[in-house]
């Protein structure tokens, strides 16, 4: 028989808040364990928490991006349990009105993964083991994080891994959180089932919690998959179970069986009023939200003719976007402005997190000279991408490279000179390159592209070194 696969997402991101969700304490990340505490987050009696509103405006957002209706009236519950990284034995969250609900994300051929709701809630701390014991940091405890629970409608490891990635990119964005799941500021638990292919009911699913990585998570689905499969195959019956995903050996053990909500006798907290938004201020965020990517990314591709890949680069940071579009407005053609911001900025940095910071020594209004002087034909190409180089070395002005008499371009006659010039100073590459040596050519051309100080065109420099050597 053949089966499908069904799974759906619980998504938590930390917010980027200052302070924690209920206290003024720092949300730094990392720091000396517990020194980011106070008696409100390490749950000492007789403390009383105090609603961030920071969270619910970020909340509000996050819910707006992926085109969630905001409920203007939803309430702080208490979630019971206890585990050593919680210390008051519960954990405060959003039960049955959470602040945002019915929300979707499109996938890029258009499919709609539901979102069932995105509800404010406190994060754990953390527990460190070490050899025999278990010690644990705070500092984590109470900083702000958003869940958004996706309905199951992903059917597909590529499905999953595109509505991770799109989620991670619009938190991102809209500047509500770093979305690092390597340090944990998204993490993912996967509930995951199989039916035979034409079933319309859901099978008995599985849940596979804290995945920090895409590729663990598309592991652990492709692994847990076939698992049910085997299972069903030989007529056994799923069991509904929480279970870790181990990176070393590729396989799903189970944690603890499945607890249901009722278990957790979630109650109104006595101790935070109802969170309340009004319709207005519902508004002024929405009005306040950059255009999300995608839309931008479209846009792109329809008014500037970029590729769709281009694109995606462009948009895939808030920053790189903001540059693009404010150089955008101010250039006759923006698609050579996006190659040079692909090509010559973004190609120097390595990691994710140099390409979000997007730190240059160039400013918006310099970069913007620099490609107007190429568009009007003042500067060849390559003296626009060296020039830009050197600015970018040195945070120094488009003026400060490109003099008058540099900017008027080389001549065909200094160029026939120049030419002229590297034949007789390289004696031996001219012989090199009669005897059919062809990369002697390369010296040559070198020395013409130095004494131009790369104001020459390679490709012409070389036609007409190739015209002189046949003479
Ligand atoms: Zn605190």
């Amino acid at each position: 028989m053949r089966y499908e696969l069904v799974a759906g997402l619980e998504t938590h991101i930390e917010l980027s808040t200052e302070s924690k969700i209920f206290c003024g304490c720092t949300t730094r990340f990392a720091g000396e364990p517990n020194t980011h505490c106070c008696p409100v987050c390490t749950g000492q009696p007789g403390a009383l928490p105090v609603l961030n509103r920071r969270v619910v405006e970020y909340g509000v957002m996050a819910g707006l991006a992926v085109n969630c209706s905001i409920n203007e009236l939803s309430f702080m519950d208490r979630k019971n349990y206890s585990y050593p990284d919680l210390p008051k034995a519960y954990q405060i969250s959003q039960f049955d009105i959470p602040l945002c609900q019915d929300g979707y994300l499109e996938l890029s051929d258009g499919k709609r993964i539901g979102i069932e709701r995105i509800h404010i809630e406190e994060d754990a701390g953390k527990l460190i083991h070490r050899q025999e014991d278990i010690l644990i940091d705070y500092n984590r405890a109470g900083v702000p994080l958003i869940e958004i629970v996706s309905h199951p409608h992903l059917n597909s490891t590529e499905q999953v891994r595109e509505y991770v990635d799109k989620l991670r990119q619009l938190m991102r964005f809209i500047g509500i959180s770093d979305c690092r799941m390597q340090e944990g500021s998204m993490r993912c638990d996967v509930n995951i089932s199989v039916r035979p292919v034409g079933e319309t009911a859901l099978g008995t699913r599985t849940e596979i919690k804290n995945m920090n990585s895409i590729s663990g998570i598309v592991r652990a689905m492709d692994y847990e998959f076939e698992r049910q499969c085997r299972i069903l195959e030989r007529g056994g019956k799923i069991l509904q179970e929480t279970l870790r995903f181990d990176e070393a050996t590729g396989q799903t053990t189970p944690m603890r069986s499945k607890e249901a909500d009722k278990d957790y006798r979630f109650f109104r907290d006595p101790d935070l009023l109802p969170v309340y938004i009004s319709k207005e201020e519902i508004e002024r965020i929405r009005a306040e939200l950059p255009q999300l990517p995608f839309v931008r990314a479209q846009r792109y591709v329809r008014e500037y003719g970029l590729s769709p890949e281009e694109a995606a680069q462009l948009t895939g940071y808030r920053r790189v976007s903001d540059f693009f579009e404010n150089v955008s407005g101010s250039v006759r053609t923006p698609a050579i402005a996006a190659k040079f911001i692909i090509g010559q900025i973004f190609g120097r940095f390595r990691t994710e997190k140099e390409k979000e910071a997007f730190e240059i020594k160039v400013s918006e209004e310099e970069f913007t000279s620099l490609m107007k002087l190429l568009e009007e034909g003042t500067i060849n190409h390559n003296l626009a991408k060296i020039t830009l180089e050197k600015m970018m070395d040195t945070g120094a002005s488009v003026s400060q490279f490109l003099d008058k008499d540099a900017l008027k371009c080389i001549s065909e006659e200094e160029l026939d000179s120049m030419c002229r010039r590297a034949l007789e100073t390289n004696p031996k590459a001219v012989i090199d390159y009669k005897k059919g040596k062809e990369k002697a050519l390369m010296a040559l051309l070198g020395y013409v592209m130095r004494e131009s100080n790369g104001k020459a065109e390679a490709s012409h420099v070389r036609e007409k070194l190739r015209v002189m050597l046949s003479e």
